[in-house]
């Protein structure tokens, strides 16, 4: 015996009735809703009118829509917002700020082609560089970013890509980018990108820092964000851009992003846009706040070093002062190894009450995160090291004086250790 399907529905199935009217209703809403948070546009699909507007669609630039991945309102705004920050031209956005540093090394580079990194670059950048990029036949050199003679010592014809990070990850030290990039600038066919992550646009201006360039600007080629940090500001959100001045760098990237596949959901653009209004005010309270922290820090003994670029003495300050007036949330103090076992500053570390240990930075909460000395650097005052701990602190936006309270507990703890 086998069990006979039923017939297909009856005309009067409530069902049948209405499905077509719940995917294919007649009424439309009226255009010219105006608000102050553009609308969260979401889709894969987008409709062509007929098949004349299919075949003439253009999607290079913001004059249609084509397809969920290749952009919609929500994410056209997010990216015209964002290259007005710092004065770019155009933007892409990628699934995280690692995502857009790796974006532009496989938009430019081919296989014999040599890419240049500072010794202080984001961590996860030297690991892609090193890694994934040898793999491909691409080589790599790490140099000096506080020495521009040593950038230009390792030039050569096959440089196609220069990073610069301005402060450097986790040791801050700043880079006199008008040096570096009158060194690079001699070498047209390298592309000068910059991980602006810190800066966020506000710090100083990468496109206008009087060097004139091969391309229609007077600074470095693109820069790089994690929107992840400020510019999201709620430490709920993964998302990067890469912002142009030139539109051919532009396109080229656009291809490479597009055949990629790289898209952002529209609630995380959307949380973006609700970030972006306020970014000046958190950026101004982050930096007013980290300077404070780190002036503490400079009065207290059980640290040999204080890295903040705006403190006088840290390394690259007088480079900071040059370009720069603000100066973001980041403060890193050394804990010298002959004073202080890693044992002792990890004490120090969970002592601490306010200060979360976790990555990242940008968000309202402030963070804290160790780091042994020992092999992370290859030039400067830290290469070399046997022993000695960093710890880094990324400011939140709690009041000041809880913030200075809670470390001078942390450290009161820290010596009951021994
Ligand atoms: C956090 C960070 C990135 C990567 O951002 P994600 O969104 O976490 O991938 C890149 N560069 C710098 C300087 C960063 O601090």
């Amino acid at each position: 015996m086998t069990d006979k399907l039923p017939p297909g529905a009856p005309a009067a199935d409530p069902l049948a009735q209405c499905a077509t009217r719940l995917i294919q209703h007649p009424y439309e809403a009226p255009t010219g809703f105006g608000s102050v948070m553009p609308g969260v546009f979401k889709a894969s699909t987008v409709f062509f009118e007929n098949t004349a507007a299919l075949r003439s669609r253009e999607w290079k630039d913001k004059t249609g829509y084509t397809y969920g991945l290749h952009g919609t309102p929500t994410t056209f705004i997010l990216e015209e917002r964002l290259a007005s920050l710092e004065g770019g031209l155009q933007t892409l956005l990628a699934p995280s700020g690692l995502s857009a540093l790796t974006l532009v090394a496989q938009g430019l580079l081919k296989a014999g082609d040599e890419v240049l990194i500072p010794d202080n670059a984001y961590a996860p950048n030297r690991d892609f560089t090193r890694v994934e990029l040898a793999a491909w036949g691409i080589a790599h050199r790490v140099y000096d970013q506080q020495d521009p003679a040593s950038l230009a010592s390792l030039i050569s014809e096959r440089t196609r890509l220069i990073w610069l990070e301005a402060p450097g990850s986790v040791t801050l030290e700043f880079p006199d980018l008008q040096a570096l990039l009158a060194v690079a600038r001699r070498h047209p066919h390298a592309v000068v990108a910059l991980d602006n992550t810190w800066g966020a646009g506000l710090a100083f201006n990468p496109f206008e820092l009087g060097v004139p360039a091969p391309t229609d600007t007077r600074g470095v080629d693109l820069t790089v964000h994690a929107l992840t940090k400020y510019p999201s500001g709620g430490a709920d959100v993964l998302m990067g851009s890469v912002v142009t001045r030139d539109e051919a760098l532009h396109l080229k990237l656009k291809l490479t992003h597009m055949r990629l596949g790289l898209g952002v959901g529209a609630n995380d653009a959307e949380a973006l846009l609700r970030g972006l209004p306020s970014l000046p005010l958190r950026y101004a309270a982050h930096d007013d706040a980290t300077r404070r922290v780190a002036q503490w820090w400079q009065g207290r003994s059980e640290v040999s070093q204080v890295l903040h670029p705006a403190l006088r003495g840290s390394p690259g300050h007088e480079a900071w002062a040059k370009v720069a007036s603000r100066a973001g949330g980041l403060v890193s103090v050394v804990f010298d190894g002959e004073r202080h076992r890693s044992e002792q500053v990890d004490a120090f570390v969970d002592a601490l009450r306010l200060f979360r240990i976790g990555y990242s930075w940008g968000g309202p909460m402030s963070l804290v995160m160790p780091y042994g000395l020992r092999g992370m650097r290859q030039h400067g005052a830290f290469a070399g090291l046997k022993s000695g701990t960093l710890v880094r602190f990324a400011i939140g936006l709690e009041n000041v004086d809880d913030l200075l309270a809670d470390l001078d507990q942390a450290l009161g703890a820290m010596r009951l250790t021994g």
